[in-house]
């Protein structure tokens, strides 16, 4: 290799982006996308390794080679194609995934200098298709074996339940999908913004899979309108990826204040509800001063959102460091572009109200890092005697979630364990009541679009394996 070109290969090829202080004002997709140019610039950094180590970083483990090779050979199909072999969502996925620790953290270019944008490039190939209307082959129709005369009820139309009921269809098991709100995709609707993924694709992603056969019942919540047990008396197996989406509060004195927001009712109001666009009627409080409590993703998409919203001041207070914040590195870096203010090492103690009852303030306490707690993170300790006040109109929480307990309303036999998830085999999903399978953030609490995917895959793996036997 000459040592201009692997002083080429060293960096990225960089993504198109809004500039900052444009996109902080609208709600359009930050990142822009790689020309056909640009990715096959960035695909040839590839070393082509002879094991490479990628694909075991992929929770779907994405043919990544394989798929990249293609792009240099200007095969934009054939890359799409073999991408959809094992992900059904790649547009998503290539815009969200927490890549920097899956499979861009096993990429050998990263020990020296930055690794192959995957991400970057599953996204192209998944735009390439969509905008060129191109159907990669083996997509819908073509793959679908002969129907096997089973039932399966898919329950929440999430990541998970959307790739579960995706693999069940295409082994030719009949499926419907039970979803409580009157849209699909669950956090891809309601929670993550439109300006990172934009809920066009969400529905060209969902139609692909309706194609495929599979029925899908919004308004239909399980636990009210039909209880699980019923489920299993009429379908021959259930696959629950209900989610995560009952939001944590920290308990401290003002939470029930006008002004504080829990993340989710926050976004579903932006996002589900489009309170941003000005031909809705949906009610959100527009702070001028915001303060987000929290360190993951849901706080930087709660930040950037009220920044949207039009507030003059966002700031996100979080008990640790950088280094330790949840959130994708990218969300990190365009919310600091676009102006957040991160407080770091800080931690709420009380919130603030006039005498109207509205937020006016929040008082936090400054943290230092003690030992390494259970997680492997240092815990943050308390500073005492270091109270401090932000002035703040709209508090908005996202400290985590819990999975919401209506599902286990009339699921006799459903185990549950202390932090309220359902208890599931690894490698299966199987839960202790028989012909249920279930996966996603209602089985590992709050995680990640990739990992829910990878949970709907062996879940419908072994429930056509139960199928069989039963
Ligand atoms: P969900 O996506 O929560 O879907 C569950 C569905 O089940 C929902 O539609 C719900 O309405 C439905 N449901 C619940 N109960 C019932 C019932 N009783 N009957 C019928 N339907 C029911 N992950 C990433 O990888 N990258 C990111 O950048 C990222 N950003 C995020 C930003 C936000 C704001 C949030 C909230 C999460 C983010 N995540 C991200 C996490 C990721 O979205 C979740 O881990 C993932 O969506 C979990 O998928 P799931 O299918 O298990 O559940
Ligand atoms: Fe990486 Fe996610 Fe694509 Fe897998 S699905 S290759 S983890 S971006």
């Amino acid at each position: 290799m000459s040592e201009k070109t692997s002083e080429k290969k060293k960096t990225r090829t960089p993504m198109p982006e809004q500039p900052p202080e444009v996109r902080a004002g609208n709600f359009d997709e930050v990142a822009l996308g790689y020309s056909k140019e640009d990715a096959i610039a960035e695909a040839s950094r590839c070393l082509n390794c002879k094991e490479p180590k990628c694909v075991e970083g992929c929770p779907v483990n994405v043919d990544i080679p394989g798929f990249i090779k293609l792009i240099c050979e200007e095969d934009f199909e054939g890359a799409i194609e073999k991408i959809k072999a094992t992900n059904a969502l790649p547009a998503i996925c290539g815009r969200v995934c927490p890549q920097e620790s899956q499979c861009e953290a096993l990429c050998v270019l990263g020990k020296k200098s930055e690794p192959v944008a995957i991400g970057r490039l599953e996204r192209f190939c998944a735009d390439y298709e969509r905008e060129k209307g191109v159907s990669a082959p083996g997509v819908p129709g073509s793959d679908i074996v002969e129907p096997t005369g089973r039932t399966v009820a898919v329950v929440g139309s999430g990541p998970a339940g959307l790739t579960a009921a995706a693999d069940l269809a295409k082994l030719g098991h009949k499926v419907t999908i039970f979803e409580s709100l009157h849209k699909t995709g669950g956090v891809l609707s309601y929670g993550i913004p439109e300006f990172r993924l934009p809920k066009e694709i969400v529905k060209q992603e969902v139609e692909y899979i309706k194609q495929l056969g599979v029925e899908i019942k919004p308004n239909y919540i399980i636990g009210r309108i039909k209880t699980l047990d019923q489920l299993c008396k009429e379908f021959d197996a259930v696959f629950l990826g209900t989610g995560a989406g009952l939001p944590r509060f920290m308990g401290i004195e003002g939470e029930n204040l006008n002004g504080v927001y829990s993340a989710n009712e926050f976004l579903t109001r932006v996002n589900l509800m489009k309170a941003y666009d000005p031909n809705y009627d949906t009610v959100v409080r527009r702070g001028k001063h915001v303060v987000v409590v929290g360190g993951g993703n849901v706080a930087m998409d709660s930040a950037r959102s009220a920044l949207r919203l039009g507030a003059e001041e966002v700031s996100v207070v979080y008990r640790r460091g950088e280094e330790e914040m949840p959130a994708r590195r990218e969300e990190i870096k365009h919310a600091k572009e676009e102006g957040v203010s991160l407080k770091l090492l800080a931690n709420p103690t009380r919130i603030l109200g006039d005498d109207k009852f509205n937020v006016k303030g929040i008082e936090c306490i400054k943290m230092e890092l003690g030992e390494p707690d259970a997680s492997g993170r240092r815990s943050p300790v308390p500073m005492e005697g270091s109270e401090f006040i932000i002035d703040a109109d709209v508090v908005i929480i996202a400290i985590g979630t819990s999975p919401n307990p209506i599902i286990f309303k009339g699921s006799e036999g459903l185990e549950q364990n202390r932090r309220g998830t359902v208890v599931a085999e690894d490698e299966t999903g199987a839960t202790s009541k028989c012909g249920v399978f279930a996966g996603g953030d209602v089985v590992t609490g709050a995680a990640t679009v990739i990992s829910a995917m990878g949970a709907g895959k062996k879940a419908a793996k072994a429930i056509d394996e139960y199928l069989k036997e039963k």
